[in-house]
C-alpha cells in the first residue's frame, strides 16, 4: 500500500505535498507559502510575487505558513504575512498548512477570515489545545512524535478520523510506520485508515 504523507520536505517522496520553499515546482502535489521564519520585511513583495508565480497546476495548497512565537520577526508582521496568505487561499480556493509555535489561540482567531479548510501541520500538543482546534473546525496533522509520546497518542485516539492527516515533515522515517500506529491506537484496520485519510484530502481539494 502507497501512504500519503501530507507534509514533508523531501524531493524523492511523490506520493503526498512537498512543501515548495524556493526552487521550480515538482510535478506532483506541493504546497507554497511563506513560512514565519523565512518573512524578509525588505522583500515582502518579492517574496508574494514570487509565490503566486509558483503556484502551478500541482499546487495543492497554500502553506506552510503561520504564527511563530519563536521566530524573531514580529509578531505584527508575522500575523500580517499570514492573514495575506489566507486571503491568497480564498482566492485561489486552496487548503492552508499551518505551522504553529504557542501561537494557538491566534491561529484560532484567524480561523473566521478563512473560507478554506485549515489543517494544522505537526501537532504535538496538549489534548486542551486539540479540542479546541477541533472545535473551530481545523484539521489535524500529526508526525513521528506520535510513534512514541503517549499524550500525544491519547489525542490521536480522540480525534476524529475525518479530521486527521499523517506526515513526515522534517523527520526521516517511514510514513508506513505511522500509518501502522494510528491504525493500532484506532483499531481499524490499515486499508480503512488509508481510505479515510485519502477522502479526507478529497474534501479538502474541494473546499
Ligand atoms: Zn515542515
Amino acid at each position: 500500500m502507497d501512504f500519503f504523507d501530507f507534509h514533508h520536505h523531501k524531493k524523492y517522496i511523490r506520493n503526498g505535498i512537498y512543501n515548495l520553499a524556493k526552487g521550480i515546482p515538482p510535478d506532483f502535489p506541493y504546497s507554497i507559502g511563506i513560512h514565519p521564519n523565512d518573512i524578509d520585511v525588505n522583500n515582502l513583495e518579492q517574496q508574494f510575487s514570487w509565490m503566486r508565480s509558483m503556484m502551478l497546476q500541482n499546487c495543492f495548497a497554500i502553506g506552510e505558513c503561520g504564527l511563530d512565537s519563536l521566530v524573531s520577526v514580529d509578531q505584527k508582521i508575522q500575523e500580517e504575512v499570514f492573514l495575506r496568505q489566507i486571503m491568497i487561499a480564498n482566492e485561489v480556493k486552496k487548503p492552508i498548512i499551518i505551522h504553529c509555535v504557542r501561537k494557538f489561540y491566534e491561529v484560532i482567531s484567524f480561523r473566521k477570515k478563512s473560507g478554506q479548510p485549515m489543517i494544522i501541520h505537526g501537532f504535538n500538543k496538549k489534548k486542551q489545545i486539540a479540542e479546541d482546534l477541533l472545535a473551530h473546525n481545523f484539521y489535524l496533522s500529526f508526525g513521528k512524535a506520535v510513534l512514541y509520546n503517549l499524550s500525544l497518542q491519547d489525542i490521536v485516539r480522540n480525534t476524529p478520523l475525518d479530521r486527521m492527516f499523517l506526515e513526515t515533515d522534517n523527520e526521516a522515517f517511514n510514513i508506513e510506520e505511522l500509518y501502522s500506529k494510528v491504525s493500532e491506537l484506532k483499531g481499524i484496520s490499515l486499508e480503512k485508515l488509508n481510505e479515510h485519510i485519502l477522502e479526507n484530502l478529497d474534501t479538502i481539494k474541494n473546499g
